[in-house]
């Protein structure tokens, strides 16, 4: 029996004192919630949320990216290293918006996936078509590729740490959601891929999110489909909202 795992990508949002601010609001009931739960925040806001989560078992703090090497000459970047120390978990790789504006690519992906786990942080990586690409019908096609090449080189028991987010682009921000039935079929179809390349014990192991426009709205539809272990939720992280989603995991 998968866990279901609900993560928040703030993304470039909140100082530390708002960050400090609005995991005070938030913590108690997630704290309460049936499901991990994740606050994936600024870097410069990681201290200051960890410090504020103290004594919080279900709450694990997470990085938004990450270098691929533990020091050197790359100017304005941050180590796995330097995340562990302060009691970072989890990190975001791949999300769309890095792949998109920072040129992320599923080489690079893949690089900082091994490095992660090689230092004991766990990755969300994130998937996902381009309204372009499911108009055109490849989008298992697409998240196949994306999927073979972050894992590859990546053993059977680090696999199973892996948290997959399924996130179609043309549903990140839009307020447009994938339907629960078209957001399963996804997910289904990327624990056959999980199990072609490893086997069926990993696939069901796995926890896979789905991410794009989930709020307070739709996340009890999307939670109870049987392949979508938990959300990567981006705008309503940001409010009390979030806590009505993580509120609505039944188990
Ligand atoms: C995200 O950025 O990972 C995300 C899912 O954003 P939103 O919930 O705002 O669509």
């Amino acid at each position: 029996m998968r866990k279901k795992i609900v993560a928040g990508n703030w993304k470039m949002n909140k100082t530390p004192a708002e960050a400090v601010e609005l995991v005070n609001m938030l913590k108690d009931g997630c704290e309460a919630a049936k499901c991990d739960v994740v606050f994936c925040v600024p870097f410069i806001d990681l201290v200051p949320v960890c410090e504020a989560l103290k004594g919080y078992k279900n709450i694990a703090v997470g990085a938004q990216n990450m270098h691929f090497e533990d020091n050197g000459a790359y100017t304005g970047e941050i180590s796995a290293p330097m995340l562990k120390e302060i009691g970072v978990k989890y990190v975001i790789l791949g999300h769309s918006e890095r792949r998109e504006y920072f040129g992320e690519t599923d080489k690079l992906i893949n690089k900082k996936m091994k490095h992660a786990l090689r230092r004991g942080l766990i990755p969300i990586v994130c998937v996902g078509e381009s309204l372009e690409m499911k108009e055109e019908g490849i989008t298992h096609d697409h998240i196949s590729i994306q999927i073979k090449r972050a894992f590859k080189g990546i053993d059977i028991d680090d696999a199973k740490k892996v948290i997959i987010a399924y996130e179609p682009i043309w549903a990140i921000g839009t307020g447009r959601t994938a339907s629960a039935y078209q957001a399963e079929e996804v997910c289904a179809g990327i624990r056959a891929i999980i199990s072609d390349i490893y086997d069926d014990e990993t696939a069901e192991e796995i926890r896979i999110q789905y991410g794009g426009s989930m709020n307070a709205e739709n996340c009890t539809e999307l939670m109870a489909m049987p392949d979508i272990d938990g959300g990567l939720i981006g705008g309503a992280s940001l409010k009390a909202d979030f806590n009505l989603i993580t509120g609505s995991v039944k188990e």
